[in-house]
């Protein structure tokens, strides 16, 4: 929380000289003239997760193929490696962990086990509000299982069209559901659900649950584990900054150690008796047996260096200050902004807001294109949502406030309106 608020420019150098994570800025590459407020969808490069890389190449160039086995990083292991490195993140144990695939990839191999309809058991509950990928692959397992989405996928709407609520998404866990997923901090709002809560009445219906933690791992706290979810996946490229199309990540509860993947593949196999090629399938007993191919580990080597960074940063100090920087940038927005017609999309409350702030215009779209011609870069996302992500390892509060400036510059002088509203293919 803010100790005070002040809308001037002085208050935020102020909050930047109390800042304990202010160093980290420097570890990562800034384009000078730029402020990036997009990790949510791609995070910056840090000179860390670049020298991982490197290092990887280098075992690539120097090693061949003994780097499946020898050097400091073997691959054979990297999956588990990488997995061990953010179990704490995401509130698991290192076994519980595995970086592979991506993330829609994930919830097939996910949904492909733990999605078993019997008799009337066989409708799944996810939300309206819902990242529309993983929409896409549930209604792939319906079709499948010969199932219609039409009849057996329940989508839990949003009342405001911003929010879900925690009592309507429990009250659809009726007896006829075989799996729940959602999305543990929307895309949209930028709204955290009380996931303890919702986890707590999938089992009491003995329902299986999973999490897509793409706009939580690396920007609120989690905690798998304790909460009792029984899967879970989530991608690289956003908060955790391993890069574009960065090897994705799935948990898999404990308690379900043992078994069978739905989906197998030699790299799910016990290690020790991977290499004798034998045509009986020997799941590993840890997450790891929902490994099915290669670790692609190219796209792994930046993640090594970047979960560093959040080891040495902590995650409990990264929510304390992103917590200062939306709340800052929602005051800042309640200021200069709302009388230009713009309103606050999150919700405010601390515990129910993820690491985005979701300023809501008519014209958004138009908004954000103008805003990067200004150097400052957000994303727009339908209908009318320019979302906005200072990142606590990266962002500064005088970059916040600095971005509300040049926001409220443009739409007082109707300047976005000189820019088309197609916000072009990628936004
Ligand atoms: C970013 C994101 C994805 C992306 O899926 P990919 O398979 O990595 O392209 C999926 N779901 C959610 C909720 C996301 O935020």
């Amino acid at each position: 929380m803010l100790p005070s608020f002040d809308p001037g420019r002085p208050f935020a150098e102020q909050l930047d000289r109390q800042d304990p994570l202010a160093r980290f800025r420097d570890r990562f590459y800034l384009q000078p003239g730029v402020i990036y407020l997009d990790g949510n969808s791609l995070g910056l490069a840090s000179r860390d997760a670049e020298a991982s890389l490197l290092l990887v190449v280098a075992d690539w160039k120097e090693q061949a193929v003994e780097g499946w086995t020898g050097g400091e990083r073997p691959w054979f292991y990297l999956a588990e490696r990488l997995g061990a490195m953010q179990a704490e993140l995401v509130g698991a144990s290192p076994e519980e962990v595995l970086v592979t695939g991506t993330t829609t990839t994930n919830l097939h191999t996910l949904a492909a086990g733990f999605y078993r309809p019997q008799g009337r058991r066989s409708k799944i509950v996810a939300l309206a509000a819902e990242f529309p990928s993983d929409i896409y692959a549930l209604k792939s397992h319906l079709q499948l299982h010969g199932l219609d989405p039409a009849e057996h996928l329940v989508l839990v709407e949003s009342a405001d069209g911003r929010t879900v609520d925690e009592g309507q998404l429990i009250a659809a866990l009726t007896e006829d559901v075989a799996l729940l997923v959602h999305s543990a901090v929307l895309y949209g709002s930028g709204q955290l659900l009380d996931v303890a809560r919702i986890a707590a009445a999938a089992r009491q219906q003995e329902i299986p649950m999973g999490l897509d933690l793409s706009h939580a791992a690396g920007s609120v706290p989690v905690r798998l584990t304790d909460w009792g979810v029984d899967f879970a996946y989530w991608c690289s490229y956003k908060y955790l900054n391993g890069g574009p199309g960065a090897t994705g990540a799935l948990f898999v509860h404990r308690r379900h150690f043992g078994r069978a993947p739905g989906l197998a593949g030699w790299f799910g196999n016990t290690k020790a008796t991977q290499f004798r090629m034998a045509l009986e399938f020997d799941p590993a007993a840890t997450a790891g047996a929902w490994q099915i191919s290669t670790p692609t580990v190219l796209s792994s080597g930046p993640l090594l260096g970047s979960l560093e960074l959040f080891r040495e940063a902590g995650m409990a100090n990264l929510r304390a200050k992103s917590l200062r920087l939306t709340e800052y940038l929602m005051r800042l927005t309640d200021h200069y902004l709302a009388p230009l017609g713009c309103r606050v999309g999150t919700p405010r409350e601390p515990d129910r807001r993820g690491g985005h702030v979701a300023v809501e215009h008519p014209e958004a779209a138009a908004i954000c294109r103008a805003l990067r011609a200004h150097g400052v870069v957000p994303d727009f996302r339908p209908p009318a949502i320019i979302r906005l992500a200072p990142v606590p390892l990266y962002n500064s509060f005088a970059e916040v406030w600095q971005a509300v400036q040049v926001f409220g510059q443009i739409v007082a002088a109707g300047e976005h309106h000189r820019y088309a509203a197609d916000p072009g293919a990628v936004s």
